[in-house]
């Protein structure tokens, strides 16, 4: 606001010297055209009373913007835009969250901050002005695409292995095996039915659940005998060769890359989270104002 006095009082003083020159030309020529004295008097007065006028106008607004009532509601402002920019920030710190391998799907792209469509949100670059925190930031989001991508590759090589035409994979084929390397769960666990009126020859007839998830299925088969458990069915084809795909791919070195950027995207996350934590703590965010804020000191 004190910016906006200072335009102020800086804009009456341009337009009345632009008035006063216009009216010394017009003065200077109106000799030389020979007017009357009384119009050229005109001009001056009304410059006078221009420049009354906008002194005025600047007394009245210094006038509000110094009465006491108007600080109390501009503090008022300032201290519920501060509230919102910290919660702001706690919101963005939460967001900040590296997902694990199993919760990277094929539909998902870069991980979700919500925090950053909040309009306030630009403003937090003024309010935080650590540039090196906004750099790990970058870092953090560049690196986490990366770990996405690499986590899908990973997980397509995974369904592409499947050789066994007859039994077709599931939407969630792969997905006991992220759980494994993701250290969500210590082993595989099979389940296995055998549709009623077949045998565990006939692999198109079969259904097979891994840690209670489906991965293969035959959709056109509905009535089975009771399932066949772990021990009971972990020599039979199916089981056996998953557990194959996914032997081989937990000791890979395109699941050893993916935990590495998985541990890479951790670590910039725990320095953000940090860094945020810490401006909270000492109100860095109060300290530096924005535009908005600048209008209300
Ligand atoms: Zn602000």
């Amino acid at each position: 606001m004190r910016q906006f006095l200072f335009r102020l009082q800086l804009g009456v003083i341009i337009v009345s010297g632009f008035i006063t020159i216009i009216s010394l030309i017009y003065d200077v020529r109106s000799v030389s055209i020979q007017l009357v004295g009384h119009e050229i008097q005109w001009q001056w007065w009304a410059l006078v009373g221009f420049i009354v006028f906008a002194g005025f106008m600047t007394w009245m607004v210094i006038r509000l913007w110094q009465d006491p009532a108007h600080i109390e509601i501009r503090k008022d402002y300032l201290k519920q835009h501060l509230e919102a920019v910290k919660d702001l920030i706690e919101q963005w710190k939460s967001d900040i969250h590296t997902p694990n391998v199993s919760r990277i799907g094929p539909e998902f792209s870069k991980v979700p901050v919500p925090s950053e469509d909040n309009p306030l949100f630009n403003s937090l670059r003024k309010h935080l002005p650590n540039q090196n925190m906004w750099r790990n930031y970058e870092s953090w989001k560049a690196a986490t695409k990366k770990y996405a991508d690499s986590c899908k590759q990973l997980r397509t090589k995974i369904r592409e292995s499947w050789t066994i035409d007859e039994v077709k994979i599931e939407r969630y084929f792969e997905q006991p095996i992220m759980r494994l390397l993701a250290k969500q769960d210590k082993k595989l666990r099979y389940k296995l039915w055998v549709a009623s009126g077949h045998n565990l020859s006939e692999l198109e007839y079969q259904v097979l659940a891994v840690n209670d998830t489906d991965v293969l299925k035959n959709p056109n088969v509905t009535t089975f005998l009771p399932p066949l458990q772990d021990e009971q069915c972990s020599e039979e084809t199916l089981p056996r060769e998953y557990q194959k795909i996914a032997d081989r791919f937990l000791q890979s070195d395109a699941a050893k890359e993916l935990m590495g950027l998985y541990e890479k995207g951790l670590e910039l996350e725990t320095t953000m989270q940090d860094s945020l934590q810490s401006m909270l703590l000492a109100s860095e965010h109060s300290k530096h104002t924005c535009e908005y804020c600048q209008r209300l000191v």
